[in-house]
């Protein structure tokens, strides 16, 4: 797809009175057009059309209404979380679309604590739903991405997502019991044991309708609530971090340490990322992060203790180390949390060392971070990809990326266009290759609309540059077609990986079915999956 941008609404495709029904459900100010609609309708990496409007229901019941008057008119609808993807997921790619924003169905929902379930709508935050967790002293077994300040519950679970407490659980899809999913008629659909009108306790009730609607980047409906089940917050942790010298030495002990289902979390960076990206806080988040980490050590001594060593090992040994990886390990007392650490730490030095535990004791304190990220250290625009390869194919498929990258590393430095690299391990069985890349750029809708604009305002500009933003487009695709030849498949799959045109067509068809059964005029966010 062409890299396109677009700075005004456009009236190509607006529908008779479509916008005056849509305000009568949801009030004027639930109905935003033209530039108002615009921050909505970039995403973190580019915008493709300007949707006809953003509608904000505030309610399960008003996404009903807006959903069945969008349909009744044959607009596209498209649902948008909290905007933290980088997948053309929730573009519009036709001008007559109406861009449902879930931000408005912020409830919890119910706490059972009895049958050990949480029932959120679509638009609660990961940090919402663990500020009303940690008071209990319960969480949801997977507890959210990095991007949780703003990520949604229905966000993640439409697209898959990693991070806090995948190494014991996995990704969010793990973590779901049960969806309700208005569909393109605006019919509201239950699964799981929800399915026969009931409690939504278990997922596991005839075939997995839950699983359907996980993953499928909103082509197949848009969910409105979400259960996830529940599980008492352990006592005890552990942090600990790693060197490595190279990537398959790393992907090796990240294997082995999987294998033994040893941590919570876990994640690696590489070092242009440990020096840039991820290692950079301004004064206010460092602040921020030291009064986390007081807050979630076990006494106020701990607590200094841990300060003054973060302080004391600064970053020097993260500097020399090519790649490292962050561990945090739980128990139910110290004692567990520290024989999983000597066990890891065995598995990690056989090729590695330890470093100081300074970063993941910082993401204990406080796992959601501010979205600065979504710029570079220097202002710099930033697109991450990811792959998941099979273990077996981590070292080709680096090696084979580093030789791409060697082909363009003239015209990479020519035009200022930079990479680093993140890695997880999913389940054992997969290895999370992530690669960020890192150009001149200027900030777009999206920056405006989630970072104050006094940070924005230090950060160096820069001027649009349309060859250089074609170049990373260019390279981005190489990227993808790599992961391809190495066997990946793809979380956040949204437009842009390959999806229908690589699934064999037996299973294709069935994707088809089912997407006509609950879509039939196609109407869901067209494009999604390649559908
Ligand atoms: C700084 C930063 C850090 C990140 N860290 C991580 C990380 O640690 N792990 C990780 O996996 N990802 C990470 N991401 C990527 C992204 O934030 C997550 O994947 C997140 O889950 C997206 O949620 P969202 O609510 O923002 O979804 P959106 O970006 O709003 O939408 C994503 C997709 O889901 C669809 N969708 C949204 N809501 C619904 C709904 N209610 N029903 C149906 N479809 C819906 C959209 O149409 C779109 O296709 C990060 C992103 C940023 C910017």
């Amino acid at each position: 797809m062409p890299v396109k941008t677009r700075t005004a609404s456009s009236p190509k495709g607006a529908k008779p009175g479509l916008l005056t029904r849509l305000e009568a459900i949801v009030g004027k100010d639930g109905v935003l057009t033209g530039e108002a609609a615009l921050p909505f309708a970039t995403d973190v990496y580019r915008t493709l059309e300007t949707p006809l409007a953003v509608v904000r229901p505030a309610d399960v019941d008003q996404l009903q209404a807006v959903v069945r008057e969008a349909a009744a008119a044959g607009v596209a609808i498209v649902p948008r979380g909290g905007g933290a993807s980088y997948t053309d997921g929730y573009l519009a790619v036709r001008t007559d679309t109406v861009l449902i924003d879930t931000g408005g169905l912020n409830r919890i929902v119910e706490i059972n604590e009895t049958d050990a379930y949480v029932t959120v709508e679509a638009g609660v935050t990961w940090a919402e739903l663990k500020a009303a967790l940690d008071p209990l002293n319960l969480r949801t077994p997977f507890f959210g991405p990095f991007s949780g300040f703003a990520a949604t519950v229905g966000g993640s679970m439409s697209q898959h997502a990693i991070s806090h407490g995948s190494g014991q659980f996995g990704g969010s899809a793990e973590s779901a019991v049960s969806v309700d999913v208005v569909i393109a008629d605006g019919t509201l659909l239950r699964t799981g044991s929800a399915a026969r009108g009931g409690s939504p306790f278990a997922r596991w009730y005839g075939p997995d309708l839950c699983g359907l609607f996980l993953g499928d980047c909103g082509a197949l409906g848009i969910k409105a609530r979400i259960t996830l089940p529940l599980i008492a917050r352990k006592p005890a942790f552990q942090c600990a971090s790693f060197a490595f010298a190279d990537l398959p030495s790393l992907a090796r002990a990240m294997r082995a340490a999987a294998l033994e289902n040893l941590d919570d979390e876990h994640f690696a960076i590489d070092a242009p990322l440990a020096q840039g990206q991820i290692a950079r806080q301004d004064k206010a988040a460092v602040v921020q992060m030291a009064l986390s980490v007081l807050k979630s050590s076990p006494s106020l001594v701990a607590g200094l203790k841990q300060l003054s060593k973060m302080a004391l090992a600064g970053d020097r040994a993260l500097r020399k180390a090519e790649y490292m990886v962050h561990y945090i390990l739980e128990g139910v007392d110290d004692r567990e949390a520290k024989a999983r650490l000597d066990r890891l730490r065995t598995l990690m030095t056989a090729e590695g060392v330890e470093i100081p535990n300074t970063m993941p004791t910082i993401v204990r304190g406080m796992p959601f971070a501010p979205l600065y990220n979504v710029l570079g250290p220097k202002g710099e625009r930033w697109a991450p990809m990811n792959g998941i390869l099979p273990h077996s194919q981590v070292a080709t498929f680096h090696a084979a990326l580093e030789a791409l990258y060697a082909s363009h590393a003239e015209e990479m430095t020519a035009r200022g266009v930079w990479r680093g690299g993140m890695f997880e391990v999913l389940r054992p069985s997969g290895f999370l290759y992530e690669v960020a890349l890192y150009w001149p750029g200027e900030q777009t809708a999206y920056h405006a609309g989630v970072l104050p604009a006094e940070h924005l305002a230090s950060l160096p500009q820069y001027a649009e540059d349309p060859e250089t933003t074609a170049f990373v487009h260019r390279l981005k695709a190489q990227i993808i077609a790599l992961y391809a030849k190495h066997d990946a498949v793809h979380f956040q799959l949204g437009k842009l990986y390959p999806y229908a045109d690589v699934l064999e067509a037996p299973t294709l068809d069935l994707v088809k079915a089912v997407k006509a059964a609950v879509d039939p005029k196609g109407l869901m966010n067209p494009g999604a999956l390649g559908i």
